[in-house]
């Protein structure tokens, strides 16, 4: 990527903060505000995301990563992204049933010379060899290319069992018949234990996990940052907003006031509290980029603004942050399933369960969690209502009153 990058003035900064306010994340996808089209131009002093290290590969990635929620029909949002440096886009071959993909590929068909220029990375739910080369040809099919730079297996939870020798044998061959540059796993639960076992493992190129304000803090966390920094696995972040609450049912509304209140201190520096939630992750020289959804220009925007402008949160910024983390700590799933699923007397997939929810009530999009819930096995449905839980409330760190949610939830999604 060429030109200058530009650093957007504070009022700039203000100006485009403003346009996102309180909408930029928190307000649930299916509730953004769809902005105008032509809101942002390229050319000269365009605002440009800046690149940072992928690991070892010797790549440099664009800080804010495009997330796979966009349609076929969506064609601006990737020039726009593409043209402000949003150059790490992000998808699986699962995400709106392949139609994210295909909307990659409608891109690619009509503006080729910018496929060189993307760094793209798809996932596959398996780790069986054969269905991984099925599953690639797919996506490399609707994504209209002939490689991606990375490929992923998409929500790793057992780093033996599933990167196995088979596993890496298919990746070597994937890299050799130029199918796939690097190769990696994002993980969604208990991503501390998968990130420390991928370091010693010595062929894990790139990791995308669950990383925010809430999680970055933790001691297990930093460890298994510092072991992948140091086995030189490039490292992106997601569900970097954390504005989930397990506990909805009785806590609506809470969470929303704190969040005014927060938003209120951070808006007088410059900046929403979606930003700083943002800016606080990037201030980890060590996370590459920030995968983000970006379903609308009007997050689009608050984002790159969030990205190109090099204000520092200070101290204070910080604290609130951190503050704000402990208030609403009760009711955030932090993914730590082995302290909860191992508690419970059946066999119920708490922290999945929690994360489906999430998309329903933290990003508007039941369809999605609808649908994975009742992909869930017969048996397994029927342990989420009849499942004794006593155990896995006491361990929770969360205190999520895991029985009461798990039931409503199943209800609720049935
Ligand atoms: S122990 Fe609590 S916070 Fe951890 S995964 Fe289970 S429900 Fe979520």
């Amino acid at each position: 990527m060429s030109g200058k990058r530009k650093q957007v003035s504070r009022r700039g900064f203000m100006k485009i903060a403003g346009t996102a306010g309180l909408g930029s994340l928190l307000v649930p996808a299916g509730a953004a505000v769809k902005a105008q089209a032509g809101a942002l131009t390229s050319g000269p002093g365009q605002m440009v995301v800046p690149r940072r290290p992928f690991g070892k590969t010797g790549e440099k990635v664009s800080i804010l990563s495009l997330g796979g929620v966009l349609n076929p029909s969506d064609q601006l949002m990737f020039r726009q992204a593409f043209k402000m440096g949003v150059t790490y886009w992000d998808t699986a071959d699962s995400y709106k049933w392949g139609k994210n993909e295909k909307a990659i590929g409608k891109y690619f068909s009509r503006f080729p010379d910018d496929r060189k220029k993307v760094f793209l990375v798809t996932k596959a739910a398996t780790s069986n060899p054969k269905k991984l080369s099925e599953t690639l040809n797919t996506s490399l099919q609707r994504m209209n290319t002939s490689s991606v730079d990375m490929y992923f297996i998409h929500y790793v939870t057992n780093v033996k069992k599933e990167l196995t020798r088979e596993v890496k044998a298919w990746a070597d061959k994937a890299k050799a018949q130029g199918k796939i540059r690097f190769f990696g796993f994002s993980a969604h639960k208990n991503m501390e234990n998968s990130m420390l076992a991928a370091a010693t493992l010595g062929w894990i190129d790139g990791i995308m996990m669950s990383y925010n304000y809430r999680l970055m803090v933790t001691d297990k966390m930093k460890r298994a940052v510092d072991a992948c920094v140091e086995a030189g696995i490039g490292l992106t972040a997601m569900k970097t907003q954390a504005a989930f609450s397990a506990n909805f049912y009785s806590s609506i509304g809470s969470e929303t006031d704190d969040a005014l209140k927060l938003t209120e201190k951070l808006i007088k520096k410059g900046y929403t509290a979606e930003q700083a939630k943002l800016k606080v992750v990037w201030d980890n020289p060590n996370i590459a980029s920030i995968c983000s959804a970006m379903p609308n220009m009007t997050i689009l925007q608050a984002n790159v603004a969030a990205a190109v402008n090099r204000t520092q949160l200070s101290g204070g910024d910080r604290q609130r942050l951190e503050h704000y983390a402990l208030r609403t700590a009760p009711g955030y799933c932090a993914g730590c399933a082995t302290i909860c699923e191992s508690a419970a007397d059946l066999d119920v997939p708490i922290c999945d369960i929690m994360r489906y929810s999430m998309y329903h009530f933290s990003y508007g999009d039941r369809d999605t969690a609808v649908r994975l819930f009742n992909a869930l096995p017969t048996e397994v449905k029927v342990n989420v209502r009849n499942a004794d839980y006593t155990k896995a409330e006491k361990r929770c760190p969360q205190q999520i009153r895991i029985g009461s949610v798990l039931r409503r939830l199943s209800e609720n999604l049935s």
